[in-house]
């Protein structure tokens, strides 16, 4: 079983119910926090997600190095170097290459402050094409997505989530339309896309709704959540704009939507 519960729905300008990208998933019961923006283990521990705080994440994921996807990785790392924190399992976080390029420069500001205090922090690095297995029998492979991104990283990914039993969530990460991001989400149960802009306002590096609803067409996923929804998309009903491409569920993600796979009873639910 796959949970993935948003934390935030929008991008780098927040608005309300829309605030920048964080995500909990669960994949067979193993968490991760997949990009954690700007708030994020404000926005984790206040969703109920995290009980037990800082000690309650295992393992960060990252699809690409912008701030609106990964600057509360200093907020982790320095509530965990608080002398609080009883945890003692390793801190597990993953990224493309360049990871280590950013959180070398994190301390070169921060210093020991970023140090857990009692937890073995490992950093990964993953290459499109990469897969890595999960403790509880989950999987996620990565792969190349079209996002210009300056300095930080040659790549930007987004996730193609399985659990045991074969089911698969795949989350875009930041992207305009490319044939990777096709091939990825082709015949996933749950497509989680980003759908930035409008399309009056297109973007290079981003989606609308026609390019998710073209997308759809073709790749033919069971269900699609649209989220990191700029204004003045998040201000827009995408649902039908998207849906006059393709036929399947659309869910248009706000803070706080829960998606699962499978789908609970009842879905889809805006
Ligand atoms: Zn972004």
């Amino acid at each position: 079983m796959i949970l993935c519960h948003i934390l935030g729905a929008g991008g780098a300008t927040p608005l309300p119910g829309h605030s920048p990208a964080a995500y909990h998933m669960e994949v067979d019961g193993d968490p991760i926090l997949l990009d954690p923006g700007p708030g994020a283990l404000v926005r984790l521990v206040a969703a109920g997600r995290a009980p037990g705080g800082v000690d309650d994440v295992a393992h960060l994921l990252l699809s690409h190095l912008h701030p609106d996807h990964c600057l509360d990785l200093v907020t982790i790392l320095f509530a965990a170097h608080s002398p609080l924190p009883a945890c003692t399992d390793p801190l597990l976080i993953t990224g493309p290459p360049g990871l280590r390029y950013l959180l070398e420069r994190f301390t070169g500001i921060w210093g020991s402050s970023l140090e857990p205090r009692r937890r073995e922090l490992q950093v990964r690095e993953v290459v499109a094409g990469e897969a890595f297995d999960l403790p509880g029998g989950g999987r996620v492979e990565g792969f190349a997505v079209d996002h210009p991104q300056d300095r930080m990283a040659e790549v930007c990914l987004g996730y193609r989530f399985l659990d045991g039993e074969g089911r698969s969530l795949v989350y875009s990460g930041d992207t305009g339309p490319c044939p990777g991001l096709t091939r990825a989400a082709a015949g996933c149960d749950l497509l989680v896309v980003e759908c930035s802009t409008t399309d009056e306002l297109a973007t290079p590096g981003h989606m609308t709704p026609t390019g998710v609803g073209e997308l759809c067409a073709a790749a033919a996923p069971g269900r699609v959540a649209l989220t990191h929804q700029y204004p003045p998309a998040a201000e827009l009903d995408l649902r039908p704009l998207v849906g006059r491409h393709t036929e399947i569920p659309v869910i248009q993600a706000r803070d706080g939507t829960v998606l699962s796979v499978p789908a609970p009873e009842g879905e889809p639910t805006p």
